[in-house]
Protein backbone atom coordinates (compact mmCIF):
# COMPACT_ATOMS: atom_id res chain seq x y z
CA UNK A 1 0.00 0.00 0.00
CA UNK A 2 1.15 3.42 -0.73
CA UNK A 3 2.42 5.42 2.34
CA UNK A 4 -0.32 8.89 2.71
CA UNK A 5 0.28 12.49 4.01
CA UNK A 6 -1.69 13.27 6.87
CA UNK A 7 -2.44 16.35 5.28
CA UNK A 8 -4.27 14.36 2.34
CA UNK A 9 -6.62 12.06 4.78
CA UNK A 10 -9.56 14.38 5.35
CA UNK A 11 -10.73 13.32 1.35
CA UNK A 12 -10.20 9.56 2.57
CA UNK A 13 -12.91 9.42 5.17
CA UNK A 14 -14.30 5.64 5.12
CA UNK A 15 -10.80 4.20 3.14
CA UNK A 16 -8.24 2.16 4.43
CA UNK A 17 -4.72 4.10 4.35
CA UNK A 18 -1.29 3.67 5.56
CA UNK A 19 0.43 6.35 7.24
CA UNK A 20 4.22 6.80 8.41
CA UNK A 21 6.08 8.88 10.37
CA UNK A 22 6.33 9.67 14.90
CA UNK A 23 4.26 9.08 18.08
CA UNK A 24 3.80 12.71 19.21
CA UNK A 25 1.93 11.68 22.22
CA UNK A 26 0.20 8.38 23.67
CA UNK A 27 -2.64 8.27 26.06
CA UNK A 28 -4.12 5.00 27.49
CA UNK A 29 -7.89 5.72 28.12
CA UNK A 30 -9.00 2.74 29.86
CA UNK A 31 -8.56 -0.23 27.68
CA UNK A 32 -8.36 2.12 23.94
CA UNK A 33 -5.20 3.79 23.42
CA UNK A 34 -5.02 7.20 21.53
CA UNK A 35 -1.64 8.27 19.89
CA UNK A 36 -1.00 11.25 17.91
CA UNK A 37 1.44 10.79 14.60
CA UNK A 38 3.17 13.25 13.60
CA UNK A 39 4.64 13.58 9.77
CA UNK A 40 5.64 16.33 7.79
CA UNK A 41 2.53 17.59 7.02
CA UNK A 42 0.29 17.47 10.24
CA UNK A 43 -0.66 15.42 12.87
CA UNK A 44 -3.78 12.61 13.00
CA UNK A 45 -5.34 10.68 16.42
CA UNK A 46 -4.56 7.04 16.04
CA UNK A 47 -7.26 4.67 17.65
CA UNK A 48 -6.33 1.47 19.31
CA UNK A 49 -9.05 -0.89 20.09
CA UNK A 50 -8.69 -3.85 21.79
CA UNK A 51 -9.13 -6.91 19.35
CA UNK A 52 -7.14 -5.45 16.94
CA UNK A 53 -3.97 -7.16 15.68
CA UNK A 54 -2.27 -3.48 16.18
CA UNK A 55 -3.14 -3.49 19.59
CA UNK A 56 -1.48 -6.14 20.79
CA UNK A 57 1.72 -4.84 19.53
CA UNK A 58 1.53 -1.30 21.26
CA UNK A 59 2.32 -2.04 24.75
CA UNK A 60 5.88 -0.80 24.43
CA UNK A 61 5.38 2.17 22.27
CA UNK A 62 6.05 5.87 23.21
CA UNK A 63 6.56 8.78 21.80
CA UNK A 64 9.36 10.10 19.16
CA UNK A 65 8.71 6.00 17.46
CA UNK A 66 9.02 5.54 14.00
CA UNK A 67 6.07 3.43 13.03
CA UNK A 68 3.71 2.53 9.84
CA UNK A 69 0.23 2.18 10.73
CA UNK A 70 -2.31 0.90 8.37
CA UNK A 71 -6.52 1.76 9.45
CA UNK A 72 -9.66 2.99 8.38
CA UNK A 73 -10.16 7.38 8.45
CA UNK A 74 -13.51 7.83 10.33
CA UNK A 75 -15.22 11.05 10.70
CA UNK A 76 -14.73 12.29 14.66
CA UNK A 77 -18.40 12.16 16.19
CA UNK A 78 -19.23 16.11 16.53
CA UNK A 79 -18.07 16.41 19.95
CA UNK A 80 -15.22 15.26 19.73
CA UNK A 81 -13.68 17.66 16.92
CA UNK A 82 -10.44 19.32 17.39
CA UNK A 83 -10.63 22.85 15.93
CA UNK A 84 -6.81 23.55 16.65
CA UNK A 85 -5.89 20.96 14.09
CA UNK A 86 -6.58 20.86 10.47
CA UNK A 87 -7.22 17.05 10.32
CA UNK A 88 -8.94 17.58 13.97
CA UNK A 89 -12.67 16.39 12.36
CA UNK A 90 -11.07 12.60 11.75
CA UNK A 91 -9.20 10.69 13.07
CA UNK A 92 -8.01 6.96 12.47
CA UNK A 93 -8.94 3.16 13.34
CA UNK A 94 -6.10 1.15 13.28
CA UNK A 95 -5.76 -2.24 12.21
CA UNK A 96 -1.74 -2.86 11.90
CA UNK A 97 1.29 -1.32 12.74
CA UNK A 98 5.04 -1.68 12.05
CA UNK A 99 7.69 -0.13 14.71
CA UNK A 100 10.16 0.99 12.22
CA UNK A 101 12.59 1.92 14.85
CA UNK A 102 12.71 2.90 18.57
CA UNK A 103 13.30 6.09 20.43
CA UNK A 104 14.94 6.76 23.60
CA UNK A 105 13.38 9.47 25.99
CA UNK A 106 14.31 12.84 24.43
CA UNK A 107 16.08 15.03 26.77
CA UNK A 108 13.58 17.85 26.84
CA UNK A 109 9.71 17.49 25.74
CA UNK A 110 9.12 18.12 22.15
CA UNK A 111 5.29 18.28 22.13
CA UNK A 112 5.46 21.62 23.79
CA UNK A 113 6.81 25.10 22.57
CA UNK A 114 10.71 24.58 23.45
CA UNK A 115 11.65 28.19 23.87
CA UNK A 116 11.93 27.87 27.84
CA UNK A 117 14.76 24.96 27.45
CA UNK A 118 17.95 25.62 27.83
CA UNK A 119 19.68 26.67 24.66
CA UNK A 120 22.73 24.76 24.77
CA UNK A 121 21.31 21.29 25.12
CA UNK A 122 18.32 22.68 22.16
CA UNK A 123 20.94 23.02 19.86
CA UNK A 124 22.77 20.39 20.77
CA UNK A 125 20.15 17.84 20.03
CA UNK A 126 18.72 20.47 17.35
CA UNK A 127 17.44 17.83 15.14
CA UNK A 128 15.06 17.13 18.49
CA UNK A 129 14.22 20.59 18.65
CA UNK A 130 13.45 21.00 15.09
CA UNK A 131 10.53 18.30 15.66
CA UNK A 132 8.65 20.85 17.60
CA UNK A 133 6.11 22.65 16.30
CA UNK A 134 7.15 26.46 16.56
CA UNK A 135 10.12 25.26 15.02
CA UNK A 136 8.16 23.40 11.95
CA UNK A 137 6.24 26.12 11.31
CA UNK A 138 10.06 28.83 11.54
CA UNK A 139 11.57 26.80 8.74
CA UNK A 140 8.56 26.41 7.04
CA UNK A 141 8.13 30.15 7.13
CA UNK A 142 11.64 30.80 6.14
CA UNK A 143 11.25 28.08 3.04
CA UNK A 144 7.88 29.66 2.16
CA UNK A 145 9.62 33.20 2.01
CA UNK A 146 12.79 32.03 -0.12
CA UNK A 147 10.38 30.59 -2.46
CA UNK A 148 8.01 33.55 -2.89
CA UNK A 149 11.34 35.82 -3.20
CA UNK A 150 12.50 33.35 -6.03
CA UNK A 151 9.49 33.17 -8.10
CA UNK A 152 9.08 36.91 -7.71
CA UNK A 153 12.54 37.75 -9.28
CA UNK A 154 11.98 35.03 -12.11
CA UNK A 155 9.29 36.95 -12.99
CA UNK A 156 10.97 40.10 -13.07
CA UNK A 157 13.52 38.70 -15.44
CA UNK A 158 16.40 38.07 -12.81
CA UNK A 159 18.91 35.55 -13.31
CA UNK A 160 19.53 33.10 -10.68
CA UNK A 161 24.22 32.85 -10.28
CA UNK A 162 25.61 31.49 -7.80
CA UNK A 163 29.25 32.94 -7.03
CA UNK A 164 32.33 30.98 -4.80
CA UNK A 165 32.69 30.63 -1.72
CA UNK A 166 36.69 29.97 -2.11
CA UNK A 167 37.84 33.44 -2.90
CA UNK A 168 39.72 36.96 -1.91
CA UNK A 169 38.98 39.52 0.86
CA UNK A 170 35.65 41.77 -0.40
CA UNK A 171 35.97 45.08 2.14
CA UNK A 172 32.61 44.97 3.90
CA UNK A 173 34.01 45.85 6.76
CA UNK A 174 34.14 42.75 9.29
CA UNK A 175 37.07 40.15 10.36
CA UNK A 176 37.19 37.22 7.43
CA UNK A 177 37.41 33.51 7.43
CA UNK A 178 40.35 32.61 5.88
CA UNK A 179 40.94 28.97 4.39
CA UNK A 180 44.31 27.73 3.53
CA UNK A 181 45.60 26.42 0.29
CA UNK A 182 47.08 23.11 0.39
CA UNK A 183 48.42 23.81 -3.20
CA UNK A 184 50.16 27.41 -2.74
CA UNK A 185 52.16 27.04 0.54
CA UNK A 186 51.61 30.17 2.88
CA UNK A 187 48.57 31.25 0.65
CA UNK A 188 44.63 31.55 1.54
CA UNK A 189 41.52 32.36 0.01
CA UNK A 190 39.15 33.94 1.92
CA UNK A 191 35.55 32.98 2.86
CA UNK A 192 32.71 36.17 1.23
CA UNK A 193 31.55 38.77 3.57
CA UNK A 194 28.72 39.02 0.55
CA UNK A 195 29.20 38.34 -3.35
CA UNK A 196 29.48 42.39 -3.30
CA UNK A 197 32.61 42.19 -6.14
CA UNK A 198 31.35 39.09 -7.86
CA UNK A 199 27.92 40.92 -8.47
CA UNK A 200 29.12 43.74 -10.16
CA UNK A 201 31.49 41.95 -12.33
CA UNK A 202 28.30 39.83 -13.26
CA UNK A 203 26.56 43.41 -14.25
CA UNK A 204 30.26 44.22 -16.38
CA UNK A 205 29.21 40.75 -18.22
CA UNK A 206 26.12 42.17 -19.12
CA UNK A 207 23.75 39.69 -17.02
CA UNK A 208 21.82 42.84 -15.85
CA UNK A 209 19.68 41.24 -13.61
CA UNK A 210 21.16 38.95 -10.93
CA UNK A 211 20.21 37.58 -7.75
CA UNK A 212 21.39 34.76 -5.10
CA UNK A 213 20.25 33.41 -2.15
CA UNK A 214 23.74 33.96 -0.73
CA UNK A 215 25.51 32.59 2.62
CA UNK A 216 27.70 35.54 3.95
CA UNK A 217 30.82 34.74 6.19
CA UNK A 218 31.75 37.05 8.80
CA UNK A 219 34.20 36.80 11.31
CA UNK A 220 33.28 38.90 14.20
CA UNK A 221 33.03 39.19 18.10
CA UNK A 222 29.84 38.00 18.49
CA UNK A 223 27.78 41.11 19.70
CA UNK A 224 24.36 40.36 20.02
CA UNK A 225 22.00 38.33 17.89
CA UNK A 226 24.68 38.12 15.16
CA UNK A 227 25.99 34.39 13.20
CA UNK A 228 29.34 33.83 11.75
CA UNK A 229 27.47 32.68 8.21
CA UNK A 230 23.87 34.47 7.50
CA UNK A 231 21.92 34.31 4.53
CA UNK A 232 21.08 37.07 2.16
CA UNK A 233 19.25 37.67 -0.67
CA UNK A 234 21.88 39.03 -2.93
CA UNK A 235 20.73 41.52 -5.74
CA UNK A 236 22.25 43.56 -7.93
CA UNK A 237 20.95 45.36 -11.66
CA UNK A 238 22.12 47.11 -14.27
CA UNK A 239 21.08 50.81 -15.87
CA UNK A 240 18.35 51.46 -12.73
CA UNK A 241 18.53 53.74 -10.22
CA UNK A 242 18.15 54.24 -6.81
CA UNK A 243 14.41 54.65 -7.40
CA UNK A 244 13.97 51.47 -9.41
CA UNK A 245 15.55 49.33 -6.69
CA UNK A 246 13.59 50.73 -4.16
CA UNK A 247 10.45 50.37 -5.61
CA UNK A 248 11.04 46.58 -6.49
CA UNK A 249 11.95 45.63 -3.06
CA UNK A 250 9.38 47.48 -1.22
CA UNK A 251 6.88 46.28 -3.81
CA UNK A 252 8.29 42.37 -3.26
CA UNK A 253 8.20 43.10 0.96
CA UNK A 254 4.41 43.82 0.71
CA UNK A 255 3.35 41.21 -1.04
CA UNK A 256 5.33 38.82 0.53
CA UNK A 257 4.49 40.06 4.11
CA UNK A 258 0.66 39.87 2.74
CA UNK A 259 0.80 36.43 0.64
CA UNK A 260 2.76 34.58 3.33
CA UNK A 261 2.30 35.95 6.77
CA UNK A 262 -0.83 37.51 6.29
CA UNK A 263 -1.29 37.74 9.87
CA UNK A 264 1.31 40.79 10.11
CA UNK A 265 0.27 44.25 9.55
CA UNK A 266 2.05 46.87 7.48
CA UNK A 267 1.92 50.20 9.13
CA UNK A 268 2.52 52.40 6.03
CA UNK A 269 2.05 51.64 2.75
CA UNK A 270 4.54 52.96 0.78
CA UNK A 271 6.86 52.98 3.38
CA UNK A 272 8.46 56.51 4.66
CA UNK A 273 11.75 57.66 3.38
CA UNK A 274 13.48 59.32 5.61
CA UNK A 275 17.46 60.82 5.03
CA UNK A 276 20.37 59.90 7.20
CA UNK A 277 20.80 62.92 8.65
CA UNK A 278 16.88 63.34 9.51
CA UNK A 279 16.75 60.08 11.26
CA UNK A 280 19.58 60.47 13.54
CA UNK A 281 18.37 64.03 14.35
CA UNK A 282 14.74 63.26 14.96
CA UNK A 283 15.50 59.72 16.40
CA UNK A 284 19.22 59.35 17.68
CA UNK A 285 19.68 56.54 15.32
CA UNK A 286 19.78 54.91 12.04
CA UNK A 287 17.56 52.40 12.80
CA UNK A 288 14.46 53.96 13.87
CA UNK A 289 11.44 51.81 14.98
CA UNK A 290 8.25 53.76 13.94
CA UNK A 291 5.93 51.45 15.78
CA UNK A 292 3.02 52.76 17.13
CA UNK A 293 2.93 50.11 19.54
CA UNK A 294 6.82 48.79 20.32
CA UNK A 295 5.04 45.57 22.03
CA UNK A 296 2.96 44.81 19.30
CA UNK A 297 5.12 42.10 17.31
CA UNK A 298 2.23 41.60 14.24
CA UNK A 299 2.69 45.34 13.44
CA UNK A 300 5.53 45.95 10.87
CA UNK A 301 6.82 49.24 10.21
CA UNK A 302 9.14 49.65 7.05
CA UNK A 303 11.01 52.78 6.85
CA UNK A 304 14.03 53.60 3.60
CA UNK A 305 16.63 55.17 5.29
CA UNK A 306 18.30 57.00 2.22
CA UNK A 307 21.58 59.71 1.91
CA UNK A 308 23.74 57.91 4.20
CA UNK A 309 27.07 60.16 4.27
CA UNK A 310 29.61 58.41 2.16
CA UNK A 311 32.14 58.38 4.49
CA UNK A 312 32.68 58.20 8.24
CA UNK A 313 35.95 59.09 10.30
CA UNK A 314 37.56 56.04 12.07
CA UNK A 315 39.24 57.69 15.33
CA UNK A 316 40.83 54.06 15.73
CA UNK A 317 42.30 54.02 11.94
CA UNK A 318 42.75 57.40 12.17
CA UNK A 319 41.40 58.05 8.54
CA UNK A 320 38.38 58.28 6.24
CA UNK A 321 36.43 54.74 6.31
CA UNK A 322 33.33 53.75 3.72
CA UNK A 323 29.77 53.63 5.55
CA UNK A 324 28.65 51.10 3.04
CA UNK A 325 31.75 49.50 1.17
CA UNK A 326 33.75 51.53 -1.01
CA UNK A 327 32.24 50.80 -4.41
CA UNK A 328 29.23 52.99 -3.30
CA UNK A 329 28.80 55.93 -5.95
CA UNK A 330 28.28 59.62 -4.51
CA UNK A 331 25.20 61.87 -5.00
CA UNK A 332 26.37 63.59 -8.01
CA UNK A 333 25.35 67.26 -6.40
CA UNK A 334 28.11 66.40 -3.20
CA UNK A 335 30.86 65.56 -6.25
CA UNK A 336 32.53 68.60 -6.20
CA UNK A 337 33.11 67.71 -1.93
CA UNK A 338 34.84 65.14 -2.19
CA UNK A 339 38.34 66.47 -1.37
CA UNK A 340 37.20 69.90 0.54
CA UNK A 341 34.51 68.23 2.92
CA UNK A 342 34.71 64.35 2.45
CA UNK A 343 32.62 64.02 5.43
CA UNK A 344 29.84 66.01 4.23
CA UNK A 345 29.54 63.92 0.95
CA UNK A 346 26.40 62.11 0.72
CA UNK A 347 25.86 58.58 -0.85
CA UNK A 348 23.83 56.67 -3.39
CA UNK A 349 22.70 54.64 -0.03
CA UNK A 350 19.82 53.19 1.20
CA UNK A 351 18.76 50.88 4.00
CA UNK A 352 15.64 49.49 4.67
CA UNK A 353 14.94 49.40 8.26
CA UNK A 354 11.85 47.16 9.66
CA UNK A 355 10.51 47.71 13.52
CA UNK A 356 14.25 49.12 14.67
CA UNK A 357 16.32 46.40 12.76
CA UNK A 358 18.32 47.16 9.74
CA UNK A 359 16.90 44.53 7.16
CA UNK A 360 18.53 45.52 3.92
CA UNK A 361 21.44 47.88 2.89
CA UNK A 362 22.63 48.79 -0.73
CA UNK A 363 23.38 51.24 -3.10
CA UNK A 364 24.26 52.53 -6.50
CA UNK A 365 27.73 51.77 -7.45
CA UNK A 366 30.35 53.37 -9.25
CA UNK A 367 31.05 52.05 -12.32
CA UNK A 368 34.30 54.54 -13.48
CA UNK A 369 37.62 53.69 -12.82
CA UNK A 370 38.45 57.56 -12.28
CA UNK A 371 35.81 57.75 -9.36
CA UNK A 372 36.50 54.54 -7.97
CA UNK A 373 40.26 55.22 -8.07
CA UNK A 374 39.71 58.93 -6.45
CA UNK A 375 37.38 57.24 -3.63
CA UNK A 376 40.61 54.52 -3.24
CA UNK A 377 42.73 57.31 -2.62
CA UNK A 378 40.27 59.31 -0.23
CA UNK A 379 40.34 55.87 1.64
CA UNK A 380 44.16 56.11 2.13
CA UNK A 381 44.37 52.89 -0.14
CA UNK A 382 48.31 52.88 -1.70
CA UNK A 383 48.10 52.29 -5.39
CA UNK A 384 50.32 48.83 -4.73
CA UNK A 385 47.10 47.73 -2.70
CA UNK A 386 44.95 49.03 -5.18
CA UNK A 387 45.81 46.65 -7.68
CA UNK A 388 46.60 44.05 -5.54
CA UNK A 389 43.50 43.88 -3.91
CA UNK A 390 41.16 45.27 -6.65
CA UNK A 391 42.99 45.56 -9.48
CA UNK A 392 40.58 42.88 -10.96
CA UNK A 393 37.82 45.28 -10.55
CA UNK A 394 39.73 48.63 -11.78
CA UNK A 395 40.42 46.70 -15.00
CA UNK A 396 36.94 45.50 -15.27
CA UNK A 397 35.46 49.27 -15.23
CA UNK A 398 37.49 49.79 -18.43
CA UNK A 399 35.73 47.31 -20.70
CA UNK A 400 32.59 49.06 -20.66
CA UNK A 401 30.67 48.40 -17.19
CA UNK A 402 27.14 49.47 -17.26
CA UNK A 403 25.78 52.17 -14.68
CA UNK A 404 24.57 49.74 -11.82
CA UNK A 405 23.14 49.57 -8.48
CA UNK A 406 22.12 46.66 -5.61
CA UNK A 407 20.70 45.99 -2.72
CA UNK A 408 21.44 42.86 -0.12
CA UNK A 409 17.98 41.93 2.13
CA UNK A 410 19.04 39.60 5.21
CA UNK A 411 16.65 36.84 4.63
CA UNK A 412 16.97 35.59 8.41
CA UNK A 413 16.08 39.11 10.29
CA UNK A 414 13.31 39.35 7.98
CA UNK A 415 12.28 35.59 8.47
CA UNK A 416 12.53 36.03 12.57
CA UNK A 417 10.43 39.37 12.45
CA UNK A 418 7.60 38.10 10.40
CA UNK A 419 7.64 34.48 12.79
CA UNK A 420 7.88 36.75 15.97
CA UNK A 421 11.15 35.80 17.00
CA UNK A 422 13.67 37.96 19.00
CA UNK A 423 16.81 35.73 17.71
CA UNK A 424 17.42 34.74 14.37
CA UNK A 425 19.19 31.92 15.81
CA UNK A 426 15.12 30.68 16.02
CA UNK A 427 14.60 30.84 11.97
CA UNK A 428 17.72 28.73 11.21
CA UNK A 429 18.09 25.30 11.38
CA UNK A 430 21.23 24.98 12.52
CA UNK A 431 22.45 27.95 13.94
CA UNK A 432 25.57 28.58 16.13
CA UNK A 433 25.80 29.32 19.29
CA UNK A 434 25.91 32.66 20.53
CA UNK A 435 29.74 32.31 21.25
CA UNK A 436 29.94 31.10 17.40
CA UNK A 437 29.95 27.09 18.27
CA UNK A 438 28.11 24.49 17.08
CA UNK A 439 27.17 22.39 19.65
CA UNK A 440 25.64 19.31 17.62
CA UNK A 441 28.57 19.00 15.48
CA UNK A 442 31.07 20.22 18.22
CA UNK A 443 33.11 22.86 15.71
CA UNK A 444 35.30 24.17 15.45
CA UNK A 445 37.39 21.71 16.66
CA UNK A 446 40.82 20.40 16.23
CA UNK A 447 41.86 18.90 13.23
CA UNK A 448 45.14 16.17 12.86
CA UNK A 449 48.84 16.87 12.74
CA UNK A 450 49.00 15.76 8.89
CA UNK A 451 46.01 17.44 8.04
CA UNK A 452 48.06 20.58 9.11
CA UNK A 453 50.97 19.92 7.59
CA UNK A 454 49.38 19.00 4.31
CA UNK A 455 48.18 23.02 4.37
CA UNK A 456 51.54 24.07 5.88
CA UNK A 457 50.41 25.61 9.52
CA UNK A 458 52.49 25.26 12.22
CA UNK A 459 50.23 25.88 15.41
CA UNK A 460 51.24 28.94 17.54
CA UNK A 461 52.47 28.93 21.00
CA UNK A 462 49.48 29.39 22.12
CA UNK A 463 47.70 26.83 20.58
CA UNK A 464 50.18 24.14 20.71
CA UNK A 465 49.65 20.39 21.45
CA UNK A 466 46.06 20.99 20.09
CA UNK A 467 46.75 18.76 16.96
CA UNK A 468 45.33 15.66 16.91
CA UNK A 469 47.88 12.93 16.45
CA UNK A 470 46.04 10.72 14.37
CA UNK A 471 47.66 7.55 12.40
CA UNK A 472 47.95 8.34 8.73
CA UNK A 473 44.91 5.70 7.47
CA UNK A 474 42.96 7.81 9.71
CA UNK A 475 43.06 11.18 7.32
CA UNK A 476 41.61 11.98 4.78
CA UNK A 477 43.58 11.84 1.59
N1 LIG B 1 27.18 43.75 -0.13
C1 LIG B 1 26.40 44.65 0.68
C2 LIG B 1 26.30 44.08 2.08
O1 LIG B 1 26.52 42.91 2.31
C3 LIG B 1 25.03 44.87 0.16
C4 LIG B 1 24.99 45.64 -1.11
O2 LIG B 1 25.57 46.74 -1.19
O3 LIG B 1 24.32 45.15 -2.05
O4 LIG B 1 25.98 44.81 3.00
Amino acid sequence: MKRNFISELGEKIGERVLISGWIHTRRDHGKIVFMDVRDMTGMLQVVFIPGSRAYDKITDIRPEWVVSITGKINKRPEKMVNKDIATGNIEMEATEIEVLNEAKTPPFEIDKDTSGVDEELRLKYRYLDLRSERMVKNITVRHELIRFIREYLYKENFREIETPYLTKSTPEGAREYIVPARLYPGEFYVLPQSPQQFKQLLMVAGFERYFQIARCFRDEDQRGDRQPEFTQLDLEMSFVDQEQILNLIEKMMVKMVETITPENKIQSKPFPRITYKESIEKYGTDKPDLRKSKSDKKELSFVWIVDAPLFKYSKLEKKLVSSHHPFTMPKEEDLTKLDSKPEEVRAYAYDLVLNGFEIAGGSIRIHKRDIQDKIFDLLGVSEDEKLRRFGHMLEAFEYGAPPHGGIAPGIDRIAAILSHENVIREVMAFPKTGDARDAMMGAPSPVSERQLSDVHIKLAKEAEGKALKLSDTETND
